[in-house]
């Protein structure tokens, strides 16, 4: 093992490919990589980096189980296996969490809770999983246990907070299935809300135990901001929110359009987006559950009027019926957040093969000391004028 490593177990676990490297050279790679992609489309800004890249992660997720010993252990899984690595503390993730999770552990033992292993399916604790709101310092902890009795709950729940006051709220989430999913169906608030909230870029956002929410919350606002820079919006324009998750980014663009049209594939965060809506009070916005593909392949035989659309789909990118749907709307903008540059750049191919012009490009280091990057692009409509 190297004995410089910033992270002794960072070969096992895979997650920080790039841990040796200092955070310049990271970033100067990262833009390297965006830029030869993008060179046929674009000239790149300069990358948007973290000014304190360590401890980002607010969401952070332990599997507990038994060493060889028979040893309660809290960790990862070894990179494409089942072994728990032991972890304490993390880089990249939230201390806070790390030390609750480290606490949980500890207390396991006078709470005679079992840990459970998963070779025999039998013990109760499975996973840890802390969510924290950067904004509002609220944290969660999620317990998934394989059966929905945690013994001694009540002195459970009164001893963790007496050690970590700052939870404000615990979940148990009932996970008995041999999954490698981390959590379950059914889940069961045992103290406080059952949920978090955090504020992005002004607005509230509230956050279950499954909600999708970004990773890297201080780097997120630094991403929505530039592409609602890049959207500039004048408070009358129709946005088309692609690929919305918890809607928001729409939420927050809302203040400057006329009106937002949100959509989603997944249920669970279509209802969050619309909670969220009204947490924060505003009524120019509706949401839709649909693949985005086909909901914009409708709205083009529709022939709708639409000037901006904003698209932040998963890593494999768009498709081909969203995209031959925008051109043939032809928005003024099209502003695309990408967590993928290669995806990006074959997108990209198609839309500037359609009448589209890049006008802005920058990364955003969202995921430090990972070979990950995000990007932002703003291309602006230069094809045959459309007629109305
Ligand atoms: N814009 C959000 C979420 C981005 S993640 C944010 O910044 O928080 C990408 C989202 O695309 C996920 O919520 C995923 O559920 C959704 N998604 C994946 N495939 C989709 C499809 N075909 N149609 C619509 N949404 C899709």
């Amino acid at each position: 093992m190297d004995k410089k490593s910033l992270c002794p177990v960072a070969k096992k676990c895979g997650g920080c490919k790039w841990i040796n490297m200092e955070y310049e050279k990271q970033l100067e790679e990262k833009e390297k990589w965006v830029k030869s992609l993008l060179k046929p489309f674009c000239k790149l800004e300069r990358i948007i980096g973290m000014e304190n890249p360590t401890h980002y992660r607010n969401k952070v997720h332990a599997v507990f189980g038994l060493d060889r010993f028979h040893k309660p252990v809290s960790g990862i899984y070894e990179e494409g296996t089942h072994r728990i690595v032991p972890v304490d503390s993390c880089l990249i993730e939230n201390q806070k969490a790390d030390e609750i999770i480290v606490s949980i552990r500890n207390l396991l033992k006078s709470f005679k809770i079992k840990v459970y292993d998963e070779d025999t399916g039998y013990g109760l604790l499975r996973h840890v999983l802390i969510r924290t709101g950067h904004a509002t310092g609220q944290i969660m902890v999620v317990l998934v246990l394989s059966s929905p009795i945690l013994p001694g709950k009540n002195n459970f729940v009164k001893a963790l907070l007496k050690l970590h006051p700052e939870i404000t709220t615990i979940v148990v989430n009932v996970n008995n299935k041999r999954t490698s999913m981390v959590l379950g169906d059914k889940e069961q608030v045992i103290y406080g809300k059952g949920y978090i909230e955090d504020v992005l870029c002004g607005k509230t956002f509230r956050i279950s135990p499954k909600s999708f929410y970004q990773v890297n919350p201080v780097q997120t606002e630094k991403l929505y901001n530039k592409a609602l820079e890049f959207a500039g919006l004048t408070g009358k324009e129709t946005v088309v929110d692609a690929y919305c998750g918890t809607g928001t980014i729409g939420i927050i663009a809302s203040d400057k359009a006329g009106q937002v049209i949100g959509v989603e594939l997944n249920g669970d965060a279509v209802r969050d987006a619309r909670d969220n809506a009204k947490r924060n009070n505003v009524k120019n916005i509706q949401f839709y559950q649909n693949d985005a593909g086909k909901f914009l392949v409708g709205m083009a035989e529709q022939d709708a009027k639409v000037d901006v659309v904003l698209m932040d789909p998963p890593r494999s990118g768009s498709d081909e019926a969203f995209l031959g749907s925008v051109v043939k709307m032809a928005p003024k903008k099209v502003v695309y957040i990408s967590c993928n540059p290669e995806t990006l750049a074959r997108d990209l191919k198609y839309l500037t093969k359609h009448g589209y012009k890049i006008e802005r490009a920058v990364a955003c280091d969202m995921f430090p000391f990972t070979n990950h990057v995000e990007c932002v692009i703003m291309m602006q409509y230069c094809g045959k004028e459309k007629k109305k």
